[in-house]
């Protein structure tokens, strides 16, 4: 089966407060989307890396090209880059639309997650591989409430609650139509998983790591140094 990653770094990460797209924005020296292909391009199985960035910022991408070149493994399975959309959704239809024909399983992974380890992705590709759709998540340690208003609705079963990670890793034919049918809907979720559960198609958890953290806040890059720092090599 033929594999393919897009790396979304189409989103501009206002929260970060930065005057770089947050993709662009450095952690220990390397831009977050360098540091996400980095660990992509350390996974054998897949074929093909698509980066997609905001049109606007095709030329920054360039402009990382040297850098971009010295990424171990990287060259050859490096995609030209796609412009995303307006929504992370839009960001995922273009990256679909611009793979190679027989593409038969897609793993969508944030820009935002440069420290995701490679074991984990080729661990969450094999089991979907195997059943079609498969993310990486992991328990979380509060106790979540649904809020509305200032009030709580809610309280779910903590053993129940996992945080979605990314890569999320779909067969290519399910993703496209979980796109379609969120389009014909005029629906808008917050990870790929949300659009494939309304197909009515189970998706697998992996168990990975807080490691795998999302850069969204100032205090998540010094958070992100952190693990870097910690991690062997
Ligand atoms: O906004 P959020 O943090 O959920 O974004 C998750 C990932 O999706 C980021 O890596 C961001 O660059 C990407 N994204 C995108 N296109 C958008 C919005 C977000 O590629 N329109």
């Amino acid at each position: 089966m033929r594999v393919a990653a897009l790396v979304l770094a189409a989103g501009r990460g206002e929260r970060l407060g930065h005057e770089l797209p947050k993709a662009f924005v450095p952690l220990a020296g390397r831009a977050l989307l360098l540091r996400a292909l980095e660990a992509l391009a350390a996974v054998p199985e897949l074929e093909w890396l698509v980066p997609v960035v905001a049109e606007g910022d095709l030329p920054r991408l360039r402009a990382l090209a040297e850098e971009l070149a010295a990424i171990p493994n990287l060259s050859g399975r490096l995609a030209a880059p796609v412009a995303g959309g307006a929504l992370r959704q839009d960001s995922v239809r273009a990256g679909l639309a611009a793979l190679p024909p027989g593409v038969e399983l897609v793993a969508v992974h944030d820009a935002a997650r440069p420290l995701v380890r490679p074991a984990a992705v080729a661990a969450v590709i094999a089991v979907a591989r195997r059943e079609g759709a498969a993310i990486l998540a992991v328990p979380v340690r509060d106790t979540i409430k649904r809020v509305r208003a200032g009030r709580v609705l809610e309280t779910p079963e903590r053993s129940e609650c996992w945080a979605a990670q990314t890569p999320q890793v779909f067969r290519t034919g399910l993703l496209r139509e979980a796109l379609e049918k969120a389009a014909a809907d005029g629906f808008c979720g917050t990870d790929d998983a949300q659009l494939v559960e309304r197909l009515g198609v189970a998706v697998r958890v992996v168990e990975g790591d807080p490691g795998n953290l999302k850069v969204t806040d100032p205090e998540d890059l010094a958070l992100a140094e952190g693990w870097l720092a910690r991690r062997p090599g």
